[in-house]
């Protein structure tokens, strides 16, 4: 199964012939054999979309009256000049938040704050892009996303990422945007740790690729190729060009902005995260749910980059392995797990109970491994991208690669690691590691 060439020649900074057949409804996905149909009107990438803002709403769809919303930062950096020029064409209402946060409470107050706008214009990235994304899916408005910066993968997607008033990180469906734009400009003008988040959270097709495999071919979870593959003509191009994210080099820009879409485009087909999130993301998520004090401020790309690092090094050590895992019943201690993970602790072990497996369940496991192993581990493998490209391209561009690099003290590091897979009801390599007994000398060695 492959996407023909001639639909993702790339070239140039632009959003690409594969984005624009995606967007024009002209896309068979080839695990279907279906059209792909999608809510979103319009995706533009661009060297400057400076003064065709009201072209690009129309093309999109979006009517009536609109509420903006930004923050400080993305007001300064786009918000105002969006504003200026869509006030010509729309009646306009503009917010801009104030230390916004990705959580229950920001959204009730966004929710309050739009008022009688009939669609919403989200200015900026992770955050921004997260609770407008969410009130508009509540309360059922179209919405459209300029965007600041190429720190996350989250603009096209139909779920987003919110912390619960309990301190729970959780994925939500929500409905992807009537219209993404990307100002390159723009995001080169970002400040470069932003972007050096966006190829963290780039990297990890690799792991995410293996360990959704691994769950399809154990237990027969759903599983498509089609989000790989459509990332797959750019994926070398986007870490090839990372060392030129310093130098502003729009076409390194372009390519990391395209396939940032084309993940968010993925999950929106599948109707699933699965394809953008499985163990480096649960990592990641455990860091920001546990850390406390001790959280270094650290974006979410950037913990997502390092967290792939250590779970393609895993990925490489238990299915580099020609023995098959000796799986026992699953040891956990629920006390701890209250304990660490406080008022979330009880839906942390709603989700985990899914995958403990008793003495039973373990030996059957075996046998199916035994039955599996050369076949599966082979075809884990073919989809692994060597760990020193990964590398390769995160130093390249100046982005942290070490627990160190982002100042996370090694013993929370260590720990996310080893508590990452009870958060969610996922199974991944943290999974198959822990119950054969990889995972804890694993982390006891991580640095
Ligand atoms: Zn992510």
């Amino acid at each position: 199964m492959s996407i023909p060439d001639d639909c993702n020649s790339s070239s140039g900074f632009d959003e690409g012939d594969l984005i624009r057949r995606i967007v024009a409804g002209d896309f068979v996905d080839p695990s279907t054999g279906q059209h792909v149909v999608l809510p979103i009107r319009a995706i533009r990438i661009a060297t400057s979309l400076d003064g065709g803002e009201a072209d690009l709403l129309a093309e999109a769809g979006i009517t009536g009256r609109l509420a903006l919303i930004a923050d400080a930062h993305t007001w300064a950096a786009l918000g105002r000049r969006v504003a200026r020029n869509l006030r010509h064409s729309f009646r306009l209402d503009v917010i801009v938040l104030r230390h916004p946060k990705a959580d229950e409470a920001s959204e009730r107050h966004l929710t309050e704050r739009v008022g009688s706008a009939d669609a919403l214009v989200a200015v900026g990235a992770g955050t921004i892009n997260d609770l407008v994304k969410a009130v508009a899916a509540r309360s059922g408005r179209d919405y459209t996303v300029f965007a600041t910066a190429l720190s996350m993968n989250g603009y096209a997607s139909n779920a987003v990422s919110l912390f619960t008033d309990e301190g729970m990180k959780t994925t939500r469906p929500a409905c992807s945007p009537r219209g993404i734009f990307i100002d390159l400009n723009v995001a080169a003008d970002a400040p470069l740790r932003l972007t050096c988040a966006g190829l963290g959270d780039s990297i990890c097709r690799t792991t995410v690729q293996v360990d959704g495999l691994l769950s399809h071919q154990i237990f027969g979870t759903p599983y498509s190729e089609t989000p790989f593959l459509l990332q797959s003509g750019d994926e070398g191009e986007m870490l090839a060009a990372a060392r030129g994210y310093p130098g502003r080099d729009l076409a390194a820009y372009a390519a990391l902005a395209r396939i940032l879409v084309l993940t968010g485009i993925g999950a929106a087909i599948t109707g699933s995260t699965h394809c953008g999130s499985m163990s480096e993301h649960l990592v990641s998520h455990t860091i920001d749910m546990f850390a406390g004090d001790d959280h270094p401020g650290s974006l979410h790309g950037e913990q997502v980059g390092i967290s792939t690092l250590a779970m393609a090094h895993l990925q490489s050590e238990v299915f580099g392995r020609e023995a098959v895992p000796e799986i026992r019943a699953t040891r956990f201690d629920s006390e701890a797990i209250r304990r660490r993970f406080g008022a979330s602790g009880d839906a942390c072990l709603a989700e985990f109970r899914h995958k403990v497996i008793n003495a039973l369940d373990a030996a059957r496991l075996r046998d199916r491994l035994q039955e599996l192993w050369p076949g599966l581990v082979a075809s884990l493998r073919a989809k692994m991208r060597p760990l020193g490209d990964l590398v390769a391209a995160l130093e390249a561009a100046g982005a942290p690669s070490t627990a160190a690099d982002i100042a996370l003290p090694v013993d929370t590091w260590r720990e996310a690691v080893r508590y990452a897979r009870v958060i969610r009801n996922r199974y991944t390599v943290l999974d198959l590691a822990d119950d054969s007994g990889q995972l804890v000398p694993f982390v006891e060695g991580l640095r």
